[in-house]
């Protein structure tokens, strides 16, 4: 039986489209920072095969305000879900890391799985991104002292239909989506334009996680398609894909540009899921776009 924490967020709500018997759990079932209710829980659905999503996510915002949270709250949860799964015997965890794990800076790009503890996660998301580089020293040691078949995907940032889309804690593609949506003539976007950055459709995540639990798979990899633009051109890309492409874009350089590169490269991953192909992005903000206006 397949149990899937962080069911209820954008990665967990593709998963629930191609997972039908899974179970997904949401922090409205089992608070996981309380070691009791994560050990409830597993009580409750004795699962073989846990997917672990369940964070605290959110944008540069919310993580430069509450980087105390980012810490606890992670480290919290990742360590009573591990714990838990190691008492209860479960065989295969599948734990979702981020590429914000990564140094800030390293010396060639892209990054490879062999980059992670060179050099300290960027400044902007330190606490994130520290809490999930924890989770990947804490799955290593299981793996060490306890011979588990556990192992985490490290992906990129995300994006799709079942984003946040509130301005305060939505990620990059998807504040452009609604940015986009609501403006008639321009729309302003922090920093230079100039960063670098990977974004994969979340539907591709769910089915990788898919692929690697079906295929028991047990191999510590970096999630990510090849393609790397600037923000500019993300920008560019989405104007077309929204059909806005006569939008004047306006860049506030007083506002910080975060990292400016982390791009990995997903040669690991890619020889392992041979036909894999990722939803190229024009396709991917377009289809998102088609779904979230009709909410709006
Ligand atoms: P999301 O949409 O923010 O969803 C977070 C999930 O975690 C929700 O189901 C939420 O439940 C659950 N959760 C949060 N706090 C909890 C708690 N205390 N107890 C139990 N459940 C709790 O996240 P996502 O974007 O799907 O991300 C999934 C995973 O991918 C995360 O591990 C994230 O770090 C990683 N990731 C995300 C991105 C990205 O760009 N989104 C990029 C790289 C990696 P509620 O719905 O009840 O709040």
């Amino acid at each position: 039986m397949i149990l899937v924490t962080g069911g209820s967020g954008l990665v967990g709500k593709h998963l629930q489209d191609i997972l039908p018997d899974a179970v997904f759990i949401s922090s409205k079932d089992y608070d996981l920072t309380d070691l009791q209710q994560v050990r409830d829980m597993m009580l409750e659905y004795n699962p073989n095969v846990v997917i672990h999503l369940a964070a605290r996510v959110g944008g540069i915002m919310d993580n430069m305000k509450y980087p105390v949270q980012y810490l606890e709250e992670n480290v919290l949860m990742n360590t009573n879900v591990l714990r838990a799964c190691h008492e209860f015997n479960v065989e295969k965890v599948i734990a979702i890391l981020s590429t914000c794990i990564y140094p800030d800076v390293v010396d060639t790009y892209p990054m490879k799985e062999e980059d992670l503890f060179n050099g300290p996660p960027t400044p902007s998301n330190f606490s994130y991104g520290f809490a999930k580089r924890c989770m990947a020293a804490h799955i290593d040691s299981y793996v060490k002292q306890y011979n588990k078949k556990w192992c985490y995907l490290i992906p990129c940032n995300l994006y799709g239909e079942h984003d946040k889309y509130e301005e305060h804690n939505s990620h990059f593609v998807s504040a452009l989506i609604k940015k986009i949506y609501e403006a008639d003539d321009s729309i302003e976007l922090w920093g230079t334009g100039k960063p670098l950055r990977q974004f994969m459709y979340g539907g591709d995540l769910a089915r990788i996680i898919k692929y690697i639990v079906d295929n028991n798979i047990v191999k510590n990899l970096t999630v990510a398609p090849m393609e790397v633009y600037s923000i500019d051109e993300i920008t560019n890309i989405a104007k077309k894909a929204c059909l806005k492409d006569k939008l004047v874009v306006n860049y506030d350089n007083t506002k910080p540009d975060g990292q400016f590169r982390k791009d990995v490269n997903s040669s690991k991953l890619l020889s392992i899921l041979k036909d894999f192909e990722f939803t190229p992005l024009g396709v991917g903000i377009k289809e998102t776009y088609k779904k979230v206006i009709k909410k709006w």
